[in-house]
Order: C-alpha cells, then sequence, then structure tokens
C-alpha cells in the first residue's frame, strides 16, 4: 500500500477506530481507482465539494443534530480555513435538513458505526460531493462510511478533542477536517498537533501530507481545479 493511504492503527485502539481505519483504506481505493490522472495538482486551488446534511429526529433522538445552518457555515469556514494550508478549498453545494431513515432514525441509543448508513436518506444523497452527516451521538467524534461507492462522513455534534498547542478552538471543524483528511487518502499521524493525530485539536498539516491530499483530490472526477480569482 503506498505511504499516503491509511495504516491500521496498532493495538489499543478501539474497534470502531479499527473499522474505520478499513473503511477508509477501501474509500481511498474507490475514489483513486475512479478517478483520472491529472498533469500538474501543484497548481491551482482545488474546490471540494461539500453536500451537508442536517439529520432531524425526534427531541431525545441520537440521529438528531441540534446544529443550525448558522452552526454549518462557521463550522466549514473553520475547516476550509484548516484546508487551505493544502491548497483546497470547501465549497457547499447544499445544506439539507432531512429526517433520518431506517429503523433506528429513532433511536435513544449511542449509535455504532455500522449502524449509520442506514440513517442516510437516499435520494439527497450527491455522488458529485463529499455528503457530510451530523449527528447527536455516535461512538466516534467522526468517521467514515461508505455508502453508494462514496465516503460519506459523519460528525458528532458532542465530539470532543485533547487540546494542544495552536490546535483549533473548537470540535466540530476539526473532526471535519480530520475525516476529509482520511477521504482524501491520508493516514493517522503521531505529531499531536498535526490533523492527522488521533483525538487531538492539531490542525497542522506536514508538507508531504499536503502533496499527497493535493494529488489524491486532483484524481477525483468532481473535485474542480479553480483559478485563485474563482475561489
Ligand atoms: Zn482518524
Amino acid at each position: 500500500m503506498p505511504s499516503d493511504q491509511p495504516t491500521l492503527p496498532g493495538p489499543g485502539t478501539p474497534a470502531s477506530q479499527r473499522r474505520s481505519a478499513v473503511t477508509h483504506c477501501v474509500i481511498v481505493f474507490l475514489l483513486l481507482a475512479a478517478g483520472r490522472a491529472a498533469a500538474d495538482p501543484s497548481e491551482a486551488a482545488l474546490a471540494v465539494p461539500l453536500r451537508v446534511h442536517l439529520l432531524r429526529s425526534r427531541a431525545a433522538g441520537a440521529a438528531g443534530t441540534v446544529l443550525t445552518t448558522a452552526d454549518v457555515e462557521r463550522v466549514v469556514e473553520k475547516a476550509g480555513r484548516i484546508w487551505a494550508q493544502a491548497g483546497l478549498s470547501l465549497t457547499v453545494d447544499r445544506v439539507v435538513e432531512e429526517r433520518a431513515t431506517g429503523p433506528l432514525a429513532e433511536s435513544t441509543g449511542t449509535l455504532g458505526s455500522e449502524s449509520l448508513s442506514s440513517l442516510v436518506p437516499s435520494a439527497s444523497f450527491d455522488p458529485r460531493a463529499f455528503n457530510v452527516y451530523f449527528i447527536r451521538r455516535m461512538q466516534a467524534n467522526g468517521i467514515l462510511v461508505p455508502h453508494q461507492g462514496l465516503p460519506a462522513i459523519f460528525v458528532k455534534d458532542t465530539a470532543q478533542l485533547r487540546q494542544v498547542p495552536a490546535g483549533a478552538d473548537e470540535p466540530i471543524p476539526r473532526v471535519l477536517s480530520h475525516e476529509l483528511g482520511h477521504a482524501l487518502g491520508l493516514a493517522h499521524q503521531e505529531e499531536v498537533q498535526n490533523l492527522m493525530a488521533s483525538g487531538t485539536s492539531g490542525t497542522s498539516l506536514n508538507a508531504l501530507e499536503k502533496q499527497a491530499a493535493r494529488k489524491n483530490a486532483s484524481t477525483v472526477p468532481w473535485i474542480r481545479r479553480v483559478a485563485a480569482g474563482q475561489r
């Protein structure tokens, strides 16, 4: 496996994270296999489209987020600042407020990663964007779940991170950015201030990660290259 793809976490890593890493490998492979070679990914910004889903459920439901569209704007703006360091520009094509689907849509327990895909309403899934689902309660802070051959990114409202110097000032934008890093082929890093450190508020990307993320993003058909003035 190339070094820019996720590696399996070591012993002591929670089972949910090990499953997540396996999922990441599969997804990166699918994305890269579906992509096309880019001539030179080092030029121009790359516009990464997001479709944001605010899943709703009854008052105490685990699937229902309490985030608002104003929260989404703030979260994506902060995540965008994190990814700007790699020349990636996050764009939101649409924010969809919708009921979660499936048998666990109204569950009041904490959702496991295996149940998340069933919550996704099929009609609103965008096959030409990273679909981001905010939900209230699940085991992980954030996770990628395969859906229709693409990574669906789940982020928990109540995500908690270990604060590190120069880290993100709130967890949700960092968790979203971290999962986007996995979706773009980045593996976990030991360095705690790195965006890809597990469970910290770190936001930095090293030169190799920036290069790898851009290279991988440039192979995804629906990630466009944009001139500086069009960002
Ligand atoms: Zn991770």
